[in-house]
């Protein structure tokens, strides 16, 4: 772990600056080794303490670590081990006939020394996760995991400390000061997972360097359920998604819009499966993970007491226990439109659901917001469908299903706007590290060798050919 101490930011900073290009020419082989040993880490030798720090942190259900936490990264591993080499491999283009006389590639190298910053919600996910793209694409790394979950981080801290030396991958713990310091630090790239709030924050610093940045925001999620699927299912994969990590999840659905006519059976359905999966006593339940900290205990209690006052019915749950961060999986209609839950981000087992009759009234109120990072689509009806994706912006969809997007790989994940800038995942991932390095390479004398100065006639009459043919 690298303690705190003064300038001891500016000088792993430049310990890494000098390696850089020692690690940025690294062989796909020698990328993939470090890789397997991070995978190795996280499958075996520290994997149940993974699971207990998180437990401890706020005691997140070990099938939800294993299957949130661990298999997303492993998941990474193994795709960008497949796909590597072709990436790294140069990639020829063609050149231009005015150009004749010379050939081009595109070279994938590493941008640099790269900061990586991550939430409390996913500590392990959301902080290996961007590793993965960063030592693919040949980067060195400072990461600055969140202070919300401690013995995560300390975790963490342990496996990076033990895998790799502080002058090309190195763990920061600390307070939020920790990441101001690191801020103004010329980094290359910054990839930052968080709240548009922060982001906004993270950019700011960023442009007195003028360094990329990668911006993995949150923001409201609307899930739209029409009248024509089978609701049952529909139902049971959103207590699934929303939650899941309880709620804690940036692309959770944020509220939900049901058509006017199934709102009845809805709410029965939605009791039903709620039981089933939590008991009658979600409390006792040990499949669901708890707010992280009081703080946030202490706005979600707020949000509901704001919306009972602004009118709003509880429909199921709404109860909570102080003395250990819990609140019961809450259903909730008629959420006033300036009520802290319809305006703010959620981010807890607290779901307001809107009802409508004419779908265009959702696309409006959609759109009338911040593009958000996820809409998800229930609808067997392939028009309403197109539709909705046709008028609509969104950083991802998944229709008839909820988060699953976030697993493949193949897919860039990233929000637009204020719910994001740029891509993760993947080949998208690997780029986001990457600078595309154009080159061209002239081999015997070409045609821009004979416009040289002094310009004549001549000149001017090959430069007119070439706008008219070329
Ligand atoms: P946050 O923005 O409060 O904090 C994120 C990180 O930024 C932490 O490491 C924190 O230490 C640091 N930080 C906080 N304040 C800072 C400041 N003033 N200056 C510099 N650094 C600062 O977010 P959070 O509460 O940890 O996470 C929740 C948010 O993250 C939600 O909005 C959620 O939607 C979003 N999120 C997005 C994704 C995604 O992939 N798009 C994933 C998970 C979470």
């Amino acid at each position: 772990m690298v303690n705190k101490s003064e300038n001891t930011y500016l000088n792993l900073f430049n310990s890494q600056k000098i390696n850089q290009f020692s690690v940025g020419n690294t062989t796909y082989k020698a990328r993939i080794k470090k890789l397997n040993r991070l995978k190795n880490a996280l499958e075996f030798t520290y994997k149940q303490r993974l699971r207990d720090a998180l437990y401890s942190d706020f005691k997140k259900p070990q099938l939800e670590t294993d299957l949130t936490e661990i298999y997303p990264v492993i998941d990474e591993i193994n795709f960008v081990k497949r796909n590597l080499k072709s990436w790294l491999k140069p990639q020829k283009v063609e050149t231009p006939i005015s150009l004749l006389g010379s050939s081009s590639y595109i070279k994938n190298e590493a941008k640099g020394v790269c900061l990586i910053i991550s939430p409390w919600n996913f500590p392990v996910n959301l902080t290996f996760g961007p590793l993965v793209s960063a030592i693919a694409a040949g980067n060195t790394v400072i990461l600055k995991p969140s202070e919300m979950t401690p013995h995560t981080s300390k975790v963490m801290s342990d496996i990076i400390e033990e895998l790799f030396d502080d002058n090309e991958i190195a763990l920061v713990e600390g307070e939020v000061e920790v990441s101001q310091e690191l801020l103004k630090l010329p980094f290359n790239h910054i990839f930052f997972t968080g709240s548009p709030q922060v982001g906004k924050i993270v950019m700011k610093a960023a442009s007195e360097h003028l360094t990329s940045v990668t911006l993995e925001l949150g923001g409201k999620s609307p899930t739209i359920i029409d009248d024509t699927t089978n609701l049952d299912k529909v139902v049971k994969k959103i207590i699934f998604g929303k939650f899941m990590n309880v709620g804690q999840t940036c692309i959770a659905p944020d509220y939900v819009f049901i058509n006017e006519t199934i709102k009845t059976a809805f709410i029965a359905s939605f009791k039903q499966h709620l039981d089933e999966f939590y008991s009658e006593k979600a409390s006792e339940s040990n499949s669901l993970a708890r707010i992280i900290n009081r703080k946030h205990f202490e706005r979600l209690k707020s949000y509901l007491e704001d919306a009972s006052l602004k009118n709003a019915t509880i429909e199921i749950g709404g109860s909570y226990k102080e003395e250990d961060n819990y609140i019961e999986p809450t259903l909730v209609f008629d959420a006033s439109e300036d009520s802290a839950l319809m305006k703010n981000e959620i981010f807890g087992p607290i779901l307001p659901v809107k009802t409508y009759g004419n779908i265009d009234e959702v696309i409006d109120y959609i759109n009338s917001k911040e593009k958000p990072l996820a809409l998800y689509i229930f609808s067997k009806n392939k028009k309403t469908i197109k539709h909705i994706i046709n008028n609509t912006r969104a950083g991802s969809t998944c229709v008839n299903h909820n988060l699953l997007q976030f697993l493949n790989h193949n897919l860039p994940f990233g929000g637009s706007n204020n719910s994001g800038i740029g891509k993760s995942h993947g080949y998208f991932g690997f780029l986001e590290f990457t600078n595309q390095r154009s080159v061209l390479k002239q081999h015997t004398i070409g045609a821009v060798d004979l416009l040289m100065p002094p310009y004549n006639n001549f000149k001017q009459k090959l430069v007119d050919l070439t706008i008219k043919w070329f």
